[in-house]
């Protein structure tokens, strides 16, 4: 059985008070939720101090939503996964795609700032996810290959088996055009027999979320689908209400 996982992407919105506002009343509506379903909250790095005790107490896990490539140093405006780990963070958002577009994160990139997750005990939730035209093009398979073959083909087995993966059609995220149920079926069972051709039946232990514009409308339809476990929420997880109601969407 694999872990049933809500994960917020608060990106960079609310002010730290707002955010503490914001994890009091996910925490509040926290026992409608199935004690099975892991929720994640992944607010800006500012307000990592004021809301990983308060999620804690609540039985919620905290992420952050990159890490630095290096370890510590002359990096100015950078934040280490040491750093974070130790304020209790649990996982690191790695990948996103507005990270691999704003910011030019490459693989190579992006291989490094897994050697430091994995490092300071921060599990990675490496994202992946093709661009509309790869999509029309129908080069996705391709591209998605890449992005898994070029990151997570480097990894142990040992980190593997913690590792969290997120599919985000880039073309979906903040859109409001969501995938259809069986085109996320369809990558997410793409990705696991990718991981399957080199981490055999490891690939089966490996969550797999689904990201973009999910909402509480659409979850049930995409949580129903056997290789989807959970889903990376952007939008939706900035109000506690829709994040609880997302996360209730599994299948009984
Ligand atoms: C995201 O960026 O991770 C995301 C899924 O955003 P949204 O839900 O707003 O599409």
């Amino acid at each position: 059985m694999r872990k049933k996982i809500v994960a917020g992407n608060w990106k960079m919105n609310t002010t730290p008070a707002e955010g503490v506002e914001l994890i009091k009343a996910v925490a509040d509506l926290k026992k409608d939720v199935c004690p099975e379903v892991e929720l994640i909250v992944a607010p800006p790095y500012t307000h990592l101090c004021c809301i990983t005790e308060i999620a804690a107490k609540a039985g919620i896990s905290v992420g952050s939503q990159n890490c630095a490539a290096e370890p510590a140093g002359a990096y100015t405006g950078e934040v280490s996964a040491k750093m974070i780990s130790s304020l209790g963070v649990k996982y690191v958002i790695l990948g996103h795609s507005e990270r691999r577009e704003y910011y030019g994160e490459t693989s190579e990139t992006l291989n490094a700032k897994l050697i430091q997750a994995y490092a300071n005990g921060l599990t990675p939730i490496y994202c992946v996810g093709e661009k509309l035209d790869e999509r029309e093009s129908g080069k996705y398979f391709d591209v998605i290959r890449k992005q898994i073959e070029e990151v997570v083909f480097n990894l142990s087995s040992d980190q593997v088996s913690s590792l969290i993966i997120a599919y985000e059609p880039v073309w979906a995220i903040g859109t409001g055009k969501t995938a259809t149920s069986d085109q996320a079926q369809e990558i997410h069972e793409f990705i696991r027999s990718v991981l399957n051709e080199k981490f055999g039946d490891l690939s089966q232990q490996v969550p797999i979320l689904y990201g973009g514009s999910c909402n509480p409308s659409n979850a049930e339809e995409i949580f129903s689908k056997k290789d989807v476990d959970g889903g990376l929420i952007g939008g939706a997880a900035l109000k506690a209400p829709d994040f609880i109601s997302i996360a209730q969407k599994f299948p009984k």
